[in-house]
């Protein structure tokens, strides 16, 4: 017997629920791609996506995903030999490197670890020693996926200044854009990326770089750039030059929606939704963890992000075996452990087009699963995600 008619909901960090209105709005026949409503779209889609990354620089829209937006980062500004600099938080920064490197670039880890976030003061160190600024570029992720981390971003582009150094910052938002500040002019970012499946509300298919005039600067002498990624190809006046190629029509459609979605409900309202779900998803997490089995990932309460939270499972207690249950008995899909937390964790996503019933939901399905699957825990998670829900949030 299961409980799981209805409507399955997929809490897991990306790709995450597509708003009904967002799917209407790519319902429609496909139209001309060199005049018509496309071209006003396009514009207003590359206006907004900087006002998402709050940047006056240039923005581009790829078909991809977000490991293409991390190759059209990497292609745009480096050359194969440069040298760069990896912050380790989990997992995204690290896989960004590892593409880099396979592209022939030198590539440095700044060790850091699954549980904690990068130590801005630990960047400033090894830049300061960098004399000859052999350094070309900085690799970091605002929200690390896997890790559950939040990187104070603006913390690192201030390290870098006070090394003085002239390597580009550059940060993967793929988990963050639309779901927390980024202030990729103030905080000094040069590069930034991002995908369409997450904060952003809308399907995958959507890559999202931009880029500041100092990386724009670098371009030019970039020996990695390939014609599918290349800036300056992109910033040509032909509609069609735009996508280098036939423009996908109904997730740019889709895009225009989800945008109107966040501009309409406001960024900062936004924001503020993600930080009351997910403090709420850890109060419940926090009781659950009395029981002694499960525990935050990252044991810096302020170093959790707001989009996802990862849940470790202690010896002798599986978390496949709860998310199997979730999913079967109740149709809610959490995420897995992923890396080094492989089998030894799950992941509760709060991301994106979530609000309280979702959230509540999924909590008391988690509930509900500990407590089938006997796995000891502190009794009344949820029932502290509710008081905390009901003090925050204000008649
Ligand atoms: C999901 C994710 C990616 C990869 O995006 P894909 O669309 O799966 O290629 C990169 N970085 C972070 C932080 C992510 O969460």
């Amino acid at each position: 017997m299961s409980v799981r008619a209805g409507r399955e909901f997929l809490a897991i960090p990306g790709p995450t629920t597509v708003p009904d209105e967002v799917l209407r709005a790519m319902h429609r026949p496909a139209v001309d791609i060199y005049s018509g409503p496309l071209l006003a779209l396009t514009d207003g889609l590359l206006k907004d996506m900087g006002r998402v990354f709050h940047t006056s620089g240039r923005t581009y829209i790829y078909i991809s995903n977000g490991h293409g937006a991390w190759e059209a980062s990497l292609t745009n500004v480096l050359s194969r030999g440069d040298k760069i600099l990896v912050l380790e938080s989990g997992r995204f920064a690290i896989g960004w490197g590892e593409s880099a490197r396979r592209m022939g670039v030198e590539v440095e880890i700044l060790k850091g670890d699954m549980r904690r976030a990068v130590r801005p003061a630990e960047v400033e160190a090894r830049l300061r020693a960098d004399k000859g600024g052999t350094i070309k570029a900085i690799l970091v992720a605002q929200i690390d996926t896997a890790s559950g981390v939040v990187n104070d971003i603006e913390a690192i582009g201030q390290a870098v200044r006070a090394a003085g150094h002239e390597a580009l910052l550059m940060v993967d938002a793929v988990a963050s854009l639309g779901c927390m500040p980024f202030e990729m002019d103030k905080w000094g970012v040069d590069v930034a990326m991002s995908g369409s499946q997450k904060g952003m509300m809308a399907p995958p298919g959507l890559g999202f770089v931009a880029a500041s005039d100092r990386a724009r600067e670098v371009h030019k002498k970039a020996g990695l750039r390939t014609p599918y990624w290349d800036w300056t190809d992109r910033e040509g006046d032909q509609h069609y030059q735009k996508y280098a190629g036939t423009p996908p029509e109904h997730l740019l459609f889709g895009l225009r929606q989800a945008l109107d979605l966040l501009f309409a409900e406001g960024l900062d309202n936004v924001f503020r939704r993600h930080r009351l779900l997910a403090e709420a998803t850890r109060r419940a997490i926090g009781v659950w963890s009395e029981g002694q089995a499960v525990s935050f990932n990252i044991i810096e309460a302020s170093e959790r992000c707001d989009t996802v939270t990862t849940v470790r499972f202690g010896d002798g207690h599986d978390p496949e075996a709860l998310r199997d249950y979730c999913n079967k008995q109740c149709g809610v899909i959490l995420g897995h452990g992923i890396g080094d937390l492989s089998g030894k964790a799950i992941r509760i996503a709060h991301m994106g087009h979530v609000n309280a019933p979702m959230m509540l939901g999924t909590l008391g399905v988690v509930e509900m699963a500990l407590g089938a699957l006997a796995i000891p825990h502190g009794k009344g998670g949820s029932q502290a995600a509710i008081e905390y829900l009901s003090e925050n949030v204000k008649a």
